[in-house]
């Protein structure tokens, strides 16, 4: 299969081109759209045979749901047997956003969507160009990530072409994807609501709007034997660059020294170095092949630019790459949570 990249500067002028994406969707095909998470590789989520495409371009494993995406709010309404007042409040102030919010769904949806659950993860994406795509396709989009299963997401139409020329027809290009992690994923099938991913949503914005929220403590720590996972995400490895990711962790200072002292040794043992930096700390090393996610103050830009960079590292061809830490606090939270499952939770704590 060829695969074409359709370049969209202007979604309205251009909705020609988006047509044409929108009806390989309505065909039962899988195509790769932006939104200001992540690329998405998308079907049509009431079509069973579609969605079960998506699994097999994205090698993703059977039990892991995708997220539903729609374009406007009946659509929600169509998926799910009821929506708790909460539930719309947050719609009302997050979407169209990075927010994915999770329900007992309806018979609408096929269980290959939701891998058997009786729960549905739906969002309302904000980038133009998914929500041309979702309304001129006239049905609900589901999508993952559109990387290879166990890669970093992608967040620019030319890693999506890294990943999947070849597998699907078409690309939409929407140019560099804004937020750069993936959505929150909140449960709100309980009493109280529940992160399960962090992402552009963040847990002080839940807290603010609702007044209460959790963190699932899976969230930053690894699963350990056979505790049943609320999401089943959570047991994948996930983000992963070619070369293994240690993240460093502790008071700046012996972050760096740790850091330059084990590039050093891993330079006499013959091996190329990644550290993956921040603006105030980047020149703090003599070697290796730097680069810095951005002011590490600003947490914003750290995860719009953390998948970009690790794929970056697979292009320098860099044997074990060393992170450094951030702050978990606000978006700095989902920057932690993709750094620790890159790392498979090889976390050094000083
Ligand atoms: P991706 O689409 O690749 O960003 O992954 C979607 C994430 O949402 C995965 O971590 C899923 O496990 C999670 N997810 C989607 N639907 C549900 C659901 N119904 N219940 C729990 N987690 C879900
Ligand atoms: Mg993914």
């Amino acid at each position: 299969m060829k695969t074409r990249v359709i370049k969209i500067t202007d979604p309205k002028s251009q909705s020609f081109d988006i047509k044409e994406a929108a009806q390989l969707i309505v065909d039962g095909e899988v195509v790769a759209f932006p939104t200001e998470t992540v690329y998405g590789l998308g079907a049509n989520a009431l079509d069973a045979g579609a969605v079960q495409k998506i699994f097999e371009v994205k090698g993703r494993p059977g039990d892991n749901p995708l997220i539903v995406h729609i374009s406007d709010i009946s659509q929600w309404h169509d998926l799910t047997d009821e929506i708790p007042e909460d539930a719309l409040l947050l719609a009302g102030k997050f979407w169209p956003g990075p927010l994915t919010i999770i329900l007992k769904k309806s018979d609408r949806v096929p269980m290959e969507v939701t891998a058997g659950l009786n729960t549905v993860g739906v969002r309302m994406p904000a980038h133009p160009v998914a929500r041309e795509l979702i309304n001129q396709a006239g049905v609900p989009i589901a999508a993952p990530s559109a990387n290879r299963s166990g890669r970093p997401s992608p967040t620019t139409a030319l890693h999506v072409l890294d990943d999947m020329d070849g597998r699907i027809p078409v690309i939409l290009d929407g140019g560099k994807a804004d937020v750069g992690v993936e959505s929150t994923v909140l449960d709100m099938t309980g009493e109280i609501p529940v992160i399960l991913r962090p992402g552009g949503i963040t847990p002080e914005m839940i807290e603010e709007a609702l007044g209460h929220v959790r963190i699932d403590p899976h969230v930053m720590s690894p699963l350990d034997g056979n505790k049943k996972v609320r999401s089943p995400g959570m047991k994948y490895i996930h983000y992963a660059p070619k070369a293994p990711v240690i993240l460093v962790r502790g008071d700046l200072d012996k972050l760096i020294s740790y850091i330059n002292e084990e590039t050093q040794r891993q330079i006499n043992a013959g091996k190329r170095v990644g550290i993956l930096a921040t603006d105030q700390t980047i020149k703090s090393y003599g070697q290796g092949e730097r680069l810095t996610m951005g002011d590490r103050h600003k947490p914003r830009e750290l995860a719009a630019n953390l998948f970009g960079r690790l794929r970056k590292f697979d292009e320098l061809d860099v044997d074990i790459i060393l992170a450094e830490a951030v702050e978990e606090k606000g978006e700095g939270l989902a920057v932690m949570n993709r750094m620790a499952r890159a790392a498979g939770f090889h976390i050094v704590d000083l």
